[in-house]
């Protein structure tokens, strides 16, 4: 007995199954549904390896160490720390980051060229791991600088994942490495910091020549200051300390502040309150994020006590900062609760006696004109070592004396002298006369200034 036909199906499939064609392209799409479900497959399985056996950590340019980890991935190690020499040598994206340092006299600026990991990706080997370093630039803005926000992704197997605190204290060693000695300095862009230029060696206090005492009580009180937090916590007091120096230009009043954060190895963070686009807005937000461990310099601390003047004489509100913005920023919401300021001024008659408040101007010094005991100290600076028996000297202070620029040796000042000289012209003397006593001498005259004090 024959088995009876299988019943024919009430859609025509058999027929469509016994087509060699459709066949054909059935097991075609059969196929590539395999692959792509494969594939599919594979990216899951790549991720879930990538999440299970590696770790990223990710560092934004806002964050203080993104400098320092690429510097480090730059720069050549010396042979005693133990650390490989470059690691460069594997990175294939280089970018140059090129500072040109401004000269005061004119002549050809050094310029200093650093290599740099570039944007992309490189694989690096540092100990036993190999790490993967995407520098990369974001979509989104900073909105005050116009640049993009940038990310440096480092990658490696989880199992290394402590090569990451390795890493960071490396970079951190080598920046107070590159910073020890050394003093930062900080300008504004819009409304954040960076850092001016290199940092600079410090500038030793004995190079700065002020009048007697004046800078030992200054570094006297701000080490004390320094030494007091605990008292000011305590009675709930903002632990702030405002100095005010004023006196003629070049007189050594930014000097001294920048020897000064070199003595308790603080950077300096400077604003200058004549420049055009510093807004009351901005100075207050530049001061909620006050780099760590600077003396706040704000420079020509009178130009905010003319915007006032202007203000009320003819409704003036332009873009500079204005007298209650300096204040606010002072001792306002905005000041912060740690803070030593330092305000600079060639004209002590333009200022407000509200700016002479404890909390805002707790210290007013006058640096002022050269003094006899300034060129004396000076002249030693320069020329102690060639004279012996300080003739040089004498014969330089009575010339002085006699140009009537500083006054005589009893202190007191010849009648109707009124002529001034700064210790920056005397200093600017000595550089044109190096080693040249008698040539000093003789080119005294022309120290005497344009200016004349009343
Ligand atoms: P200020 O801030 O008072 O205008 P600076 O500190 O900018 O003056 O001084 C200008 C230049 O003159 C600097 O190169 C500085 O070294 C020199 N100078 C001025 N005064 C002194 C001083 N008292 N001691 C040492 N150098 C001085």
């Amino acid at each position: 007995m024959s088995n009876p036909p299988p019943p024919r199906s009430f859609l025509p499939l058999d027929s469509l199954f016994d087509n060699p064609l459709f066949a054909g392209g059935l097991g075609l799409a059969g196929l590539g549904a395999a692959a792509a479900l494969g594939r599919r497959w594979v990216i899951k399985g790549a991720s879930l390896i990538k999440q299970r056996l590696l770790v990223d950590l990710e560092i934004s340019k806002q964050d203080e160490s993104y400098q320092w980890i690429l510097a480090w991935l730059s720069l050549p190690r010396p042979q005693e720390t133990g650390f490989i020499t470059s690691r460069l040598t594997r990175i294939h994206h280089i970018s140059m980051k090129t500072r040109v340092q401004k000269t005061a006299n004119g002549s050809l600026p050094p310029v200093k060229f650093h290599a740099q990991s570039g944007y992309g990706k490189h694989i690096i080997r540092y100990k036993n791991a190999f790490i993967q370093i995407d520098r990369a630039k974001q979509a989104s803005h900073n909105h005050t600088t116009g640049e993009p926000h940038e990310t440096v992704t480092l990658t490696t197997l989880y199992a290394h994942r402590n090569i990451f605190e390795d890493i960071f204290e490396e970079a951190l060693y080598l920046e107070r490495a590159a910073q020890s000695g050394k003093t930062v300095m900080w300008s504004s862009k819009g409304t954040d910091w960076v850092q001016f230029g290199d940092a600079r060696r410090k500038r030793p206090l004995e190079s700065v020549i002020l009048d007697q005492g004046i800078k030992e009580r200054i570094v006297h009180d701000v080490k004390d200051f320094l030494g007091r937090q605990e008292w000011y916590v305590n009675r709930g007091i903002p632990y702030r300390r405002g100095y005010l120096l004023y006196g003629p230009p070049g007189s050594g009043k930014s000097s001294f502040i920048q020897a000064l954060a070199g003595e308790l190895d603080f950077g300096v963070a400077i604003i200058n309150l004549s420049e055009r686009g510093i807004t009351d807005d901005k100075l207050a937000h530049l001061l909620t994020k006050l780099p760590p461990r600077t003396i706040l310099l704000l420079e020509d601390a009178d130009a905010a006590f003319m915007n006032r003047r202007q203000a009320e004489s003819d409704g003036y509100n332009g873009a500079t900062v204005t007298f209650s913005g300096l204040l606010n920023a002072l001792d306002g919401v905005a000041a912060g609760e740690e803070r030593i300021a330092f305000l600079t001024t060639n004209h002590i008659d333009r200022l407000d006696e509200a700016l002479i408040r404890p909390g805002r101007v707790d210290m007013t010094v006058r640096i002022g004109w050269a003094t006899r005991h300034q060129a004396s100290e000076m002249w030693d600076r320069f020329y102690g070592d060639i004279d012996v028996q300080s003739e040089g000297r004498t014969l330089f202070l009575e010339r002085l004396e006699q140009l009537r620029l500083i006054p005589n040796e009893e202190g007191a000042w010849k009648e109707g002298a009124r002529r001034q000289t700064s210790t920056a012209a005397i200093q600017g003397l000595f550089i044109t006369n190096k080693d040249n006593m008698a040539g000093a001498v003789e080119m005294a005259e022309g120290l005497i200034p344009r200016i004349y004090e009343p």
